[in-house]
């Protein structure tokens, strides 16, 4: 294949003549040099995003704030009237920030594109007679592409193998009902892609059913391609705490740059010169001007982010991260998340008796016999290379079911090939599969007990065929169900032919009930503790399923998910009004034979109480209520990649632990933010009033521009960086979630940056005063040295909120211990290395005067750690 079938008109063809088109087997797929070959041609299936901004761009953009361009003006006019060489280290002192502003947000940039190729979806394709998943992006023309309810159309295709099969193409033709897909070919070329039935395009999602298709088109090429261009781009999405920080900033750069006017004019009075008091106040307010705190909170967030997602919990959007710490709910669906989802049959209940197995009976027997092919033929479970079956828990359980009897999909299928097949629906809670067996029909249909037992006649027995009491049945099967068991009925029909109308009324009547099969779901080992945790930590748990109350209300007992547990069906939210069930929402902590719009109903009421509401969900039909969730939560491993799609957070692992693991991540950043706030805030602040202060007790301008900007550069930004690198706070999981609406100013924090800022700036003034009033020349060193030194002290008391350093240990955190340790060494050779002193207008100090700057700081550290004493014993701040 050379050229590009484009302008091909896939859907009037044969699926024979798309095939020969293509060069490929539909059977077997394409080979292996085939797809090299059309990979080099075609290149990846993916909508290319808009130019990026390249290096050079970053670069020039971290100087886009008004204040550094201020700066460089005034350093550069300085530098032309005067002293050449204030403005070079200026100019130097400026690249650098930008360097390493640019440097942080290159590898934030890193970490959210790592995240977004680990949420591609996969697609599952025949390539060399094989069947394998492979991710979307590899897909070529030609490809054999497998489709089920659940996934995203990741290419256009065209479908030679339908299976009840619809879509929801929405995406691309704004369309909000469901197509239904065949395999003919169609005569019009003129339809609209919309009616293109025998097509699936990219983007759209399968909401019922299979089909086979073969790959016509990628990337750019497909329908989605050609109008993609016309699609909104969403930009980077603040959140919400970015929001608030952009707001506050703006006020805050108002208020310093009125003390900046002041701290000018007021140098003005004292005689400076004109052109310094200008660069300081400029310095000043560049210093002070929180203007990179939503970028440090993006980049806090984008690297917890990542770290998340090599512990399973992959983030899909950044504000995720920022709202697990205020989740109050988290509603989890049972199988799988909660429970290990590696089912089996444990027991069967047929012809008047119970067994564990298959192999316990005489399998040429009946009712046996049908049920045996029953379990082995209407189940969709395909094998991959090393025979393991593969697809949903439930069939791949009950096909083990049938294997336990010596009974193989493989040997039996060619004497009863699927014909037709009635999906499974979660609302239905059935599905039917239709067999020929000889000149005959036989449907199979099975299902929740009271889906499929209303529809049962007769039932089936050694002795044939006998009349069926259908409340002993479900009273039957509602035992089984408080056991624990996941129970199934399992039913069959015959018909001469095959119906003329495939439907639910024509097929799924007058049953002939061949036995309950109960499947067990162990619940996964780590979930109590997850769930104790929870509970803990003010989040209530919530199961929420799709299975009978009773297995639910057995599941729900054993996991502890609350103390009086109160299990609700699906049929009673419906049957409440909206107040009514508002209502009654919070007492309730199981959710059993849910639909997912009641789902959505959920999350509602209980978002109407103010509740931040985390849910997880795996269906096609989730996806409504994972976008209206707070926090919508996709399953990696089962689950559709619509419902994937649809979320906020992926669990790798489908596991519930994760989840809540995840919520004490989020808290961890937070609170790591929280501290990277306060720490900036509390040195800007005492940076301020240092200079502001000054003039008004009689003292000269304690510090000069290039100083004012290298504390800026270094004892701000490197240890304030490394605080993100913090532990978890010790009772992280055991206080309530933080209020939504709560600033992050709350809880004592800007008590504290207002007394701190003071506390340094007074002890720095006091060692100012006390070393220009005794005569020294180097006063200007040690003030200089003293507020740097205090703020390396003050980062070592915020490590924690409340703890002391020493219950933490001094060295839990390498990365800061570093930070400090190369920021007083970088302080030192200001201090005394010649060239430097020239630069920063220092001196050397003496031993003496040394030993007073690093003592003095440390009252610093002993107030703050005062201060959490008196928070631990819960006298302020509460
Ligand atoms: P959970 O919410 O705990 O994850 P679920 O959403 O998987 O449960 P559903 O898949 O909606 O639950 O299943 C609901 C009921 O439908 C089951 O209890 C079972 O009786 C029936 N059922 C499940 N899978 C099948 C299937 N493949 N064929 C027929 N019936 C099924």
């Amino acid at each position: 294949m050379d050229t590009t079938p484009q302008n091909a008109l896939f859907h009037t063809l044969s699926a024979e003549q798309v095939a020969s088109l293509l060069e490929v087997d539909l059977r077997d797929g394409l080979s292996d040099q085939q797809v090299a070959q059309r990979s080099a041609i075609y290149g990846a299936n993916e909508l290319r995003e808009k130019r990026r901004t390249t290096l050079a761009e970053k670069f020039i953009a971290q100087f886009k704030d008004a204040m550094i361009l201020i700066l460089l003006a005034a350093a550069v006019i300085a530098g032309a009237i005067g002293e050449i060489s204030d403005t070079v280290v200026i100019l130097i002192i400026v690249i650098l920030n930008a360097t390493i502003g640019l440097i942080q947000e290159y590898r934030a940039e890193r970490a959210v594109d790592a995240l977004k190729r680990m949420t591609e979806p996969e697609a599952r394709i025949r390539r060399g007679g094989h069947l394998q998943s492979i991710p979307s992006t590899q897909l070529v023309p030609g490809d054999v592409v497998s489709i089920e309810a659940g996934n995203v159309v990741t290419a256009d295709l065209r479908l030679f193998e339908v299976a009840d099969c619809e879509l929801d193409e929405a995406a691309l033709t704004g369309e909000s009902f469901t197509v239904t897909k065949q395999e003919e070919q169609l005569d019009d070329a003129e339809l609209p892609v919309g009616d293109r039935s025998n097509m699936a395009f990219k983007g759209t999602n399968v909401t019922r059913g299979r089909a086979l298709g073969v790959v016509v088109a990628t990337g750019h090429q497909t329908e989605l391609g050609k109008i993609a261009d016309l699609l909104k781009t969403s930009g980077t999405v603040l959140t919400p705490l970015q929001h608030r920080l952009e707001r506050f900033g703006g006020k805050l750069a108002v208020a310093i740059l009125i003390i900046a006017a002041v701290v000018f004019f007021a140098g003005l009075a004292r005689g400076e010169e004109v052109m310094l008091m200008l660069l300081t106040a400029i310095s000043l307010a560049v210093a002070a001007i929180p203007e990179a705190l939503p970028a440090a909170v993006t980049i806090s967030l984008a690297m917890g982010a990542q770290k998340m997602g090599k512990h399973n919990a992959l983030m899909r959007r950044l504000p995720t991260v920022e709202s697990l710490g205020s989740v109050t709910y988290i509603c989890s669906d049972k199988t799988g998340t909660l429970t290990s989802n590696r089912m089996r049959v444990e027991r069967i209940d047929a012809d008047g008796t119970s067994i564990n197995s298959l192999s316990e009976i005489d399998i040429g027997s009946e009712p046996w016999q049908w049920l045996g092919r029953l379990l082995a033929l209407s189940t969709d479970v395909t094998l991959d290379e090393h025979d393991e079956p593969l697809g949903d828990p439930t069939e791949v359980a009950l096909y083990l079911g049938a294997l336990d009897g010596g009974i193989r999909k493989h040997d039996i299928e060619t004497d009863f090939p699927r014909i037709a097949e009635l999906a499974f629906d979660t609302s239905r809670r059935a599905m039917t599969t239709l067999h020929t067996i000889g000149d005959e029909v036989v449907a199979f249909t099975k299902g929740a007990p009271e889906a499929v037992i209303p529809c049962c006649t007769k039932q089936l027995h050694s002795t044939g065929d006998e009349a069926i009491d259908q409340q002993e049945i479900l009273q039957q099967a509602e035992e089984m169900a408080t056991e624990g068991y996941r129970v199934l009925a399992l039913a069959m029909r015959r018909f001469p032919h095959l119906p003329d109308c495939i439907t639910q009324e024509c097929i799924e009547t007058e049953l002939v009930l061949l036995g309950l099969v109960g499947l067990i779901d162990p619940p996964r080992t780590e979930v109590p503790a997850a769930i104790s945790a929870c509970k803990t930590a003010g989040i209530n748990p919530v199961m929420i399923t799709g299975d009978h109350p009773a297995t639910a209300s057995a599941i729900a007992r054993r996991l502890d998910i609350a103390s009086d547990i109160e299990v609700m069906k699906g049929s009673d939210i419906a049957a409440l009004s909206e107040e009514e069930f508002a209502d009654r929402v919070e007492e309730i902590s199981v959710y059993a034979r849910v639909s997912p719009e009641q789902k959505i109903a959920i999350v509602k009421a209980l978002q109407k109480h103010g509740e931040f509401v985390a849910m997880t969900g795996d269906g096609v039909n989730d996806a409504p209520a994972l976008k209206r969730a707070t926090i919508g939560i996709g399953m990696g491993k089962k689950g559709a990649d619509v419902a994937r799609e649809a979320s906020d957070m992926v669990l790798l692992d489908d596991n519930f632990a994760t989840i809540v693991h995840a919520v004490s991540e989020g808290r961890r950043i937070f609170d790591n933010i929280r501290k990277f706030i306060k720490y900036t805030m509390t040195s800007n602040a005492g940076e301020v009033w240092v200079l502001f202060l000054a003039p008004f007790i009689g003292l000269p301008l304690p510090l000069l521009p290039v100083q004012i900007l290298w504390i800026n550069l270094v004892t701000d930004g490197l240890p304030g960086l490394a605080l993100s690198a913090e532990h978890r706070e010790k009772g992280i999981m055991s206080r309530p979630p933080r209020r939504p609406e709560e600033t992050i100013f709350s809880h004592g924090m800007w008590q504290h940056v207002v007394w701190v800022g003071l506390f340094i700036a007074a002890l720095s003034l006091g060692a100012q005063a006390w070393a220009f009033h005794g005569g020294s020349d180097n006063w200007q060193t040690i003030v200089f040295t003293v507020l740097t030194f205090s703020q390396l002290m003050h980062v070592l008391a915020i490590r924690s909120e409340q703890e002391s350093l020493f219950s933490i240990g001094l060295f839990s955190n390498p990365a800061l211990i570093g930070a400090i340790l190369l920021t007083v060494s970088l302080q030192m050779m200001i201090i005394y290395v010649p060239f430097f002193n020239e630069i920063f207008h220092t001196s050397p100090l003496s031993a003496h005067d040394l030993l007073l700057c690093m003592l003095l700081p440390l009252v610093v550290f002993v107030a703050v750690e005062m201060e959490k004493y008196a928070v631990r014993q819960g006298w302020i701040y509460n």
